[in-house]
């Protein structure tokens, strides 16, 4: 089994010939919704590669709330500790997308802002008969360190995908805290965060968790270096179509990415943590085995990358292992 904790949004996908600039309007070409939020996306993405997966986060009390959760189920995604928030709206990102291909995102947190340590508490128990925990940063800080601790305590394995980048220079925590919490929000980076079994960034959230720049393979090196350093044991960072920066067992190997006809990369980094998380667990969480559960990830990544939408991409498991054998 495995347990995310994490947001659950809708992305109201906008199509436009070009993003408005403050104070003007301008016509649209469609608007689509699409179940998406980096929990939800993670968890159907390992449902859908093969384990059974269970969801700890918020929706809000609107229309949306029985589509999402509707759409969890249908993915075989356990909501059980999914809450209903009856103060906010359930988590919106507006998500206008050029023709070039170009987006402006806006994130409303909604509920995903007000998930917190005492929920992650309440499933404590579907934590512990996990094989491994997946967090990401799209909910307040405390829920994730409360996470965090609840599994080390059990000796459950722990994988971070730590986005939205956080900026250490700024110390400020994630944009659920910043936006929707202001007064109770926990405004600090802790690098108690990176005290994970595997970390994995892309590689702008790479370059803000280090501070320079990780733009060809000696710097992602270098970053996955320092990021172990810092106190994660293995990490990987994703760099889209160049494949992954491995850094595990004190060496350093880079994955090249499958060669696939990419048409938009959207969830692309979830669809590979819920398949790594997938395929990992499935070797006893083994150090010995990240190299062979990232190719498998990669796969899926790969495979996201060639279909519009976050969760609309996901590979089920038949196609992830065609494409990962060839
Ligand atoms: P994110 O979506 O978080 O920015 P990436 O774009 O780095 O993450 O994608 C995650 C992984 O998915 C990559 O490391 C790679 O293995 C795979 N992937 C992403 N884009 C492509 C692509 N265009 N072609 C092949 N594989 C891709």
């Amino acid at each position: 089994r495995i347990t995310v904790v994490g947001s659950i949004n809708m992305d109201l996908v906008v199509q436009c010939q070009r993003i408005p600039q403050a104070g003007e309007t301008i016509l649209a070409r469609s608007a689509s919704e699409i179940c998406g939020g980096k929990g939800a996306n993670q968890a159907v993405a390992a449902a859908l590669a093969g384990a059974s997966v269970s969801l700890v986060g918020r929706v809000g009390r609107d229309a949306f709330r029985d589509r999402l959760l509707n759409n969890l189920r249908v993915q075989n995604v356990d909501i059980t500790h999914v809450r209903t928030d009856d103060h906010v709206s359930s988590g919106l990102a507006v998500i206008s997308v050029e023709e070039s291909g170009q987006n402006a995102i806006t994130v409303v947190p909604g509920a995903n802002g007000r998930v917190t340590a005492s929920d992650v508490r309440d499933a404590e128990s579907v934590i512990r008969s996990s094989d491994l925990l997946m967090l990401q940063l799209e909910i307040p800080i405390d829920a994730v360190m409360e996470a965090i601790r609840i599994a080390r305590q059990c000796g459950v394995r722990v994988m971070l995908d730590p986005a939205p980048a956080p900026n250490r220079n700024s110390r400020k925590s994630s944009i659920a805290d910043q936006s929707s919490n202001p007064e109770k929000r926990t405004d600090f980076w802790d690098d108690d965060l990176l005290t994970v079994d595997f970390l994995c960034p892309n590689e702008s959230e790479a370059a803000d968790l280090v501070g320079h720049g990780v733009d060809d393979l000696v710097q992602a090196e270098a970053a996955a270096r320092t990021l172990h350093a810092r106190g994660a044991a293995n990490v990987a960072i994703t760099m889209g179509d160049r494949g992954v920066m491995v850094f595990s067992e004190g060496r350093a190997t880079m994955i090249p990415a499958f060669q696939v006809s990419a048409v938009d990369t959207t969830a692309a980094g979830d669809a590979f943590a819920g398949a790594f998380a997938v395929a990992w667990a499935e070797a006893g969480c083994q150090t010995a085995n990240i190299v062979d559960a990232v190719q498998f990830a990669s796969a899926a990544g790969a495979l996201a990358a060639c279909t519009h939408g976050a969760q609309p991409s996901m590979a089920t498991r038949d196609r992830i292992e065609e494409l990962w054998r060839t």
